[in-house]
């Protein structure tokens, strides 16, 4: 699947949370996931409450997502690098 080839939100929870970024990129360019590792970075939004979502390393495995309003926190392996990794990697835990 390519990375722009479906609806961006990702259901990351059992409980039906949602993270959406907060505004689509140029066309033709992947969602980088890398770019919510910047604490100034604020383009991802948690559907739900309208927080940003912050994120960053947080060990040596994994890395950690933290909703500003709610504190939703989620954590992904490091591996995950881009939206379309997002998306699969919480299609197979959550599926
Ligand atoms: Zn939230």
């Amino acid at each position: 699947m390519s990375d722009i080839d479906f609806t961006p939100r990702v259901r990351v929870t059992e409980f039906n949370d949602y993270l959406n970024p907060g505004k689509p990129p140029p066309p033709g360019t992947p969602y980088y996931v890398t770019n919510w590792t910047s604490p100034l970075s604020t383009t991802v939004i948690h559907e739900v409450c309208g927080g940003y979502v912050d994120g960053g390393i947080t060990s040596e495995t994994h890395r950690t997502f933290i909703c500003r309003l709610c504190y939703l926190r989620i954590s992904v392996p490091i591996r995950i690098e881009t939206w379309g990794d997002l998306h699969n990697h919480f299609k197979e835990c959550l599926s």
